[in-house]
C-alpha cells in the first residue's frame, strides 16, 4: 500500500485530462525524484496562476496581469469576431496565422441536458457585436453534437443583428473536436468556412 501522499498525488494527476491511475502513478514517481528547488518553482506557479492569469471580462480569453492581447485594438481587426468554446482554441487560431480579429468564448450546451439559462455569455456578444460594429462572426465550435447545438443556437440569437455568419466545417471531421486537429486541418478549415 502506498503512502497516504504518494496516493493523494495520485488522485490529483488522475484529474488530468488523458491520465488514468498508471500514468498517474508513473508521474507521481517521477516528482518525488524532483529536487526539493524544482518541486517549488512547480508549487509556486501552481499557487499563484489563479492571480497572475485572468480571463479577461470582454472576450473570455486568458489574460496576464490587466492586458488582453486579444483585445488589443491596436494589433487586432475590430470587425470581425471569431467565437470559440475553450480559451486554448485562440491560442490554436492564433497560431495558423490567418486571423487577426477579436475572439468570444462561449460555453458549449448540451443538447441532452436542453438550454439551461442564458449564461453561455452571449449577451455579452450581442452587446460586444452592436457596440463595436462588427461586420462577421465567425463561428469556430468543435465539430460534436454540443458544437452543433451551440451553433445553431448562435445563428438564431444573432439572426437578426445583419451580420455574416459563418462557420468551420470545411476538412473538420464529424465528432472532432478542435483541441485535437492538427495546424493544416484547422488552417483549411478556417479558410474553407461556410455561411451559416
Ligand atoms: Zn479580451
Amino acid at each position: 500500500m502506498y503512502p497516504k501522499k504518494i496516493l493523494t498525488l495520485i488522485s490529483f494527476l488522475k484529474k488530468l485530462p488523458g491520465v488514468g491511475f498508471k500514468t498517474a502513478e508513473r508521474f507521481a514517481f517521477e516528482l518525488i525524484k524532483w529536487n526539493k528547488e524544482e518541486l517549488k518553482s512547480l508549487a509556486n506557479i501552481l499557487y499563484n496562476i489563479k492571480e497572475t492569469l485572468k480571463k479577461c471580462t470582454t472576450c473570455g480569453c486568458l489574460k496576464e496581469e490587466d492586458h488582453c492581447y486579444f483585445c488589443d485594438i491596436k494589433l487586432r481587426n475590430n470587425d470581425i469576431i471569431c467565437i470559440i468554446s475553450s480559451e486554448k482554441d485562440a491560442f490554436s487560431i492564433e497560431e495558423i496565422g490567418a486571423y487577426k480579429g477579436l475572439f468570444h468564448v462561449v460555453s458549449l450546451i448540451s443538447p441532452i441536458e436542453g438550454f439551461q439559462k442564458d449564461d453561455n455569455n452571449v449577451d455579452n456578444l450581442k452587446k460586444r457585436i452592436i457596440n463595436n460594429n462588427i461586420k462577421e462572426v465567425i463561428i469556430a465550435l468543435d465539430s460534436t453534437l454540443e458544437g452543433d447545438a451551440t451553433s445553431l443556437f448562435l445563428k438564431n440569437k444573432l439572426k437578426n443583428l445583419n451580420i455574416k455568419i459563418s462557420r468551420l466545417a470545411f476538412g473538420l471531421p464529424i465528432g472532432s473536436s478542435l483541441e485535437y486537429i492538427d495546424k493544416t486541418t484547422l488552417a483549411k478549415a478556417f479558410f474553407g468556412r461556410q455561411n451559416f
